[in-house]
């Protein structure tokens, strides 16, 4: 094929042309800092507050509750601690899941060494968060739930209403990292119960190093970075314009496109899932199968190490990402595989692939043809395959 087929997306997207093309400007001839007085400057306020706008429609929100940030990690850092030092008074106690991306599960362990209390709720083997679970886990002292709208590995979508429902039954706020899912599925914060929400420009198609927190009125929450008035004082720092402009045009690109892309990623998605089902053996579909998101493909193969199999994919030009940790220095398998009760070794021989909306059947097909290749020729070298043949006879 000699071309690169990129099944990564939820690693990154590449910056759509039209995004590039919006924010060019903003490097060269509107340079200007928005809190200055003259229009070169200023005037760029009014595109800040133009993109604010498209954004917080996306989400059925009000202009003013979006707060840009550097990207995602930024806004789940500022949503768990600031909420948890401004409700300290009311209690110390959070709950979010197992499932979580390091961002809230680093940032849980940081507000635990600090006094706080966090519980950190089992899925069930989908990766499904029962609300039920949620409510159980409910004390007087709890101050906040925090739990993510779709999983980054296994593409999992959450009952986010229902879990938003309870959480405002018991005058409790509600936090979801929905950096996965805004702008590939449709979300509503009012519908949903949603009192904060994380998102970053990079997932979808956006340039990287832009996010925002969605905030509700009326939440108090504390100023994650300390300074000049921007953001309504509650986040300082000159604002990242070509970010901005790049994220608003990202976000306009994905809504207006949202219908049509569910609808091919859903069936590529689909047809990939049947392939590998019906073509390799001893496989097995990680995450639930149709609450998922449109662009997820996780499997794990038995007898298979997924570090082996990125390398021999990526000798093929093609791009996905595996179910462990291995690449950023530790051996240990993804939290999220465990926490669907996948054993180690399983866990061990997983592979992530999601989708884009440029991606096509030839490079489906060309990719599972691969892929079946690989996983044969991987097994025909593994001991452990050879024990489970002969005993199979
Ligand atoms: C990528 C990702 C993040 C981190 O976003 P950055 O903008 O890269 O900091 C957080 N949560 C989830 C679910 C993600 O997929």
């Amino acid at each position: 094929m000699g071309k690169l087929i990129y099944l990564d997306n939820a690693a990154t997207t590449k910056t759509a042309p039209e995004v590039v093309e919006a924010m060019l400007p903003y490097f060269t001839e509107h340079f200007g800092n928005p809190s200055s007085v003259y229009s070169v400057g200023s005037s760029n306020k009014e595109v800040i507050t133009k993109q604010r706008e498209t954004i917080a429609k996306a989400l059925g929100a009000k202009t003013d509750e979006i707060y840009f940030t550097a990207g995602g990690s930024e806004s789940d850092n500022w949503a768990l601690k600031a909420t948890a030092e401004a409700y300290e008074s009311k209690g110390k106690h959070i709950i979010t899941t197992k499932i979580e991306h390091h961002a809230i599960l680093h940032t849980g362990e940081y507000l635990e060494k600090r006094g706080y209390e966090v519980t950190y709720l089992d899925v069930d083997e989908n990766g499904i968060v029962s609300p039920e679970a949620v409510e159980a886990a409910i004390r007087p002292d709890t101050i906040l739930i925090s739990v993510m709208f779709a999983n980054n590995e296994i593409g999992t979508i959450e009952p986010i209403k229902e879990i938003g429902e309870i959480a405002h039954k018991h005058g409790i706020l509600f936090h979801t990292d929905a950096v996965q899912a805004f702008g590939q599925v449709p979300i509503n914060v009012d519908e949903m119960n949603i009192d904060m929400l994380s998102s970053s420009g990079h997932k979808l198609n956006g340039p990287k190093g832009i996010g925002f927190l969605y905030i509700r009125k009326g939440v108090k929450i504390r100023s994650f970075v300390h300074g000049g008035a921007q953001e309504r004082k509650r986040r300082a720092g000159t604002e990242n314009v070509p970010g901005i402009v790049g994220f608003g045009k990202a976000v306009e690109l994905a809504v207006a496109s949202m219908d049509d892309r569910i609808r091919k990623e859903t069936e590529l998605r689909d047809y990939a899932i049947a392939r590998i089902e019906k073509e390799i053996p001893y496989c097995r579909l990680n995450g639930d199968r149709t609450r998922r998101l449109p662009n997820n493909i996780n499997f794990s193969f038995r007898f298979v190490e997924g570090e082996s199999l990125l390398i021999m994919l990526d000798m093929k030009g093609i791009c996905a990402s595996s179910g462990s940790a291995c690449t950023s220095g530790s051996l240990d398998p993804s939290h999220v595989l465990l926490a669907i009760g996948l054993p180690h070794e399983i866990a061990h021989g997983s592979l992530r692939m999601t989708l884009s909306a440029e991606t096509t059947k030839e490079e489906i097909d060309y990719t599972i043809d691969n892929l079946k290749e690989i996983v044969a020729h991987l097994r025909s070298m593994s001991p452990l395959y050879e024990d489970f043949m002969k005993k199979q006879k």
